[in-house]
């Protein structure tokens, strides 16, 4: 399969061209139709398999429309969480790069630095918010993070959040989202844990194992 049959907005093809990506990877072709379609993903996939791709490029895709046409008001359409502040600083420059040619704004925000300047950037406006599960639910409850107007919503390396103790965390974040959200749960692995995590969550999800 090359790239040019996933039906994407030229911006992101161009995008994905430059990078030098030449066909999407076994996770990205069977992802990205079903991402676009709107379908909740469960998704067995090991960090190297281009799994950011697999849902960064769809959603870019996706939110594209919206974030173009609404500058003014921004709000947060998209969060992906992820278990380290090194995941999430990759998983944003992936969205900086297939989203170079959009006006999609992205943020990464995690735990054990200083709050102001994420805090700066969240009230400028962001339309996808990557973070650490403590620092997003505390600039929540902090009240600098609205996730009432979400889309989509991403668990990424959800068996390595369950292996650091924050499955409590991730229950109460999904919980401060919109019922009508789409939601994309990857984990490497799928202990117990993470399946009843995904069958509460997820509505109907297309399953898929790389
Ligand atoms: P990930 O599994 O998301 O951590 O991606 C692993 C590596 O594969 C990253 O360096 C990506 O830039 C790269 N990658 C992702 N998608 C593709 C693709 N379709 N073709 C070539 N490399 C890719």
């Amino acid at each position: 399969m090359t790239f040019k049959e996933l039906n994407l907005i030229p911006n992101i093809q161009q995008a994905v061209q430059e990078i030098g990506y030449e066909n999407p990877t076994p996770i990205q072709e069977q992802a990205i139709p079903a991402v676009l379609e709107g379908l909740d993903l469960v998704a067995c996939a090991q960090t190297g398999t281009g799994k950011t791709g697999a849902f960064a490029i769809p959603i870019i895709n996706l939110i594209h429309r919206i974030v173009g046409s609404n500058k003014k008001v921004k709000h947060i359409r998209t969060l992906v969480v992820t278990p380290t502040r090194e995941l999430a600083i990759q998983i944003q420059e992936n969205f900086d790069a297939y989203g170079k040619y959009t006006n999609i704004r992205s943020l990464v925000i995690f735990g054990g630095v200083s709050q102001v300047s994420q805090v700066d950037q969240l009230r400028k406006g962001v339309d996808v918010l990557i973070a650490t599960p403590g620092r997003l639910l505390d600039l929540n409850k902090q009240g600098y993070i609205d996730l009432n107007h979400l889309h989509h919503l991403v668990l990424d390396e959800a068996d390595q959040m369950l292996d650091m103790g924050f499955i409590n965390d991730v229950k109460k974040i999904v919980k401060l989202t919109p019922d009508n959200r789409q939601t994309l749960l990857f984990s490497a692995t799928m202990p117990v844990a993470i399946r009843e995590l995904a069958d509460k969550f997820l509505t109907s999800p297309k399953y898929i194992s790389v």
